[in-house]
């Protein structure tokens, strides 16, 4: 049996725990063995000393093995996934899972809902009318067999260890520790059983990686995991210093998910979602490399294969595709330029959260979601205007609410007299 007080004393000087006991822990834990303080002043020790590649592995281990898995093999296919770790206005899994699957690639995904300022793929999806996001082990797997593609909410018993860790890390202050966060991001996409992932690490002001190099740092761990695990693994790091596309919010973000099939999304996001196709065929049992992938999803996506699949995706799953359906907000205002000049910097979190003090997401787990609600960033960084053009929309519920958005969002824009130097949407791709 293992004694908790002690490994805790043990990781506050620096020691390395063996696997057993990190496995102990972790299974202690989820079966209410070891209490939530022990378990804080764990993650406090990890926060000061860190982990090793061995215990963050044995940690990533016991925390899949806390839980159900599921087993994609009885498809008899490669079957591929994407995570991001989260940024605003980040809708790519949206537009990038049917151009993917209409390439004839399973893409089987879990996803999750948003947290703090940044939003979660199943609120976005659960905008559109009827949508379900909660399909058995059984119907998901036959949804991927047959249409291609699923996206849904992950299940209660999957990585339970990382639903009672992460509620835990999140009031005590040790979120932001990269051993834990890759560990309970590749625990979840390695109980998820896809054979191939790539990962797309935000990095920027709207993200929990605030520099490359901790970007890198997490990247590589995560990599590490997967090759640990078995599966194949390419890292994106995504500039996440702006919001990615125009729309920050639900329905809105579901609408140029849809332009963006039609041919007409904004570059920054066609090119994060053709980029991550593109890594995922070369993984697929298609026998293609990056590039060849790269034409492929190019072509799904003019061809309007991409769009066709989506709408029969969204029809498998309960929901109506058509955009007449979706909310849209009562009350619409822009925010004008202040001043003629170019875009600077767009304050990302500043965003993400003015979405959110609108409705768009949630400031506690409980809150519900208005799913109209929201902003279109219509300048981008870069952009020239001209003193009081639209910046920005607020889409909002009532009066009052807009004016509070509308100087949430002069305060995120910054103008300045020259063109700042262009920046790519993907700054780095490791493998
Ligand atoms: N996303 C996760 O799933 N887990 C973390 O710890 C951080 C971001």
């Amino acid at each position: 049996m293992i004694h908790p007080a002690e490994l805790i004393q043990r990781k506050r000087d620096g020691a390395e725990l063996s696997a057993d006991e990190i496995a102990e822990l972790v299974l202690a834990y989820v079966h209410d063995e070891v209490p939530d303080y022990q378990m804080a002043a764990f993650c406090m020790a990890v926060y000061f000393q860190g982990l090793t590649p061995a215990e963050t592995h044995a940690l990533t281990e016991a925390m899949v093995r806390s839980g159900e898995t599921i087993d994609l093999s009885p498809l008899g296919r490669k079957v591929v996934d994407k995570h991001s770790t989260g940024g605003v206005g980040d809708k790519t899994s949206i537009v990038l899972g049917p151009i993917v699957a209409a390439c004839g690639v399973p893409f089987a995904k879990m996803s999750g809902r948003g947290l703090g300022h940044t939003g979660g793929t199943l609120d976005k999806l659960e905008s559109i009318p009827g949508f379900r996001i909660e399909l058995g082990s059984e119907q998901f797997l036959r949804q991927v067999r047959e249409l291609g593609m699923a996206i849904i909410g992950q299940t209660a018993d999957l990585v339970p260890a990382d639903k009672r860790l992460y509620a835990l890390r999140d009031v005590t202050a040790t979120v932001d520790i990269i051993p834990l966060i890759a560990s309970s991001i590749m625990s979840k996409k390695i109980a998820g059983g896809a054979d191939a992932i790539v990962l797309d690490v935000k990095v920027g002001d709207g993200a929990f990686m605030k520099t490359p190099e901790s970007a890198r740092e997490l990247a590589e761990a995560m990599i590490e995991l997967g090759r640990r695990a078995g599966r194949e693994v390419v890292c994106e790091l995504t500039d996440m210093d702006q919001p990615l596309g125009r729309a920050v919010g639900n329905a809105l973000e579901i609408r140029e998910c849809v332009a963006t099939l039609h041919g007409e999304g904004p570059p920054d996001l066609v090119e994060l979602a053709l980029g991550a196709s593109a890594h995922l065929l070369a993984f697929s049992d298609l026998g293609v490399d990056a590039d060849q992938g790269r034409t492929r999803a190019e072509e799904a996506l003019a061809s309007g294969a991409a769009l066709d699949l989506y709408e029969r995706w969204v029809r498998a799953q309960g929901g109506d595709p058509s955009l007449e359906v979706l909310p849209t907000a009562p009350v619409v205002e822009v925010v004008p330029a202040p001043e003629a000049g170019y875009v600077d910097a767009i304050a990302a979190t500043g965003v993400g959260l003015a979405a959110l003090h609108l409705g768009a997401g949630r400031a506690t787990k409980e809150d519900e979601i208005d799913h109209a609600v929201g902003v279109v960033c219509l300048a981008k960084r870069g952009d020239q205007v001209e003193n009081g053009q639209p910046l920005a929309e607020v889409h909002a519920r009532e009066e009052h609410s807009a004016r509070r958005g509308v100087a949430e969002l002069q305060a995120c824009y910054r103008i300045g007299p020259e063109a700042p130097e262009p920046r790519p949407i993907v700054l780095d791709v490791l493998t």
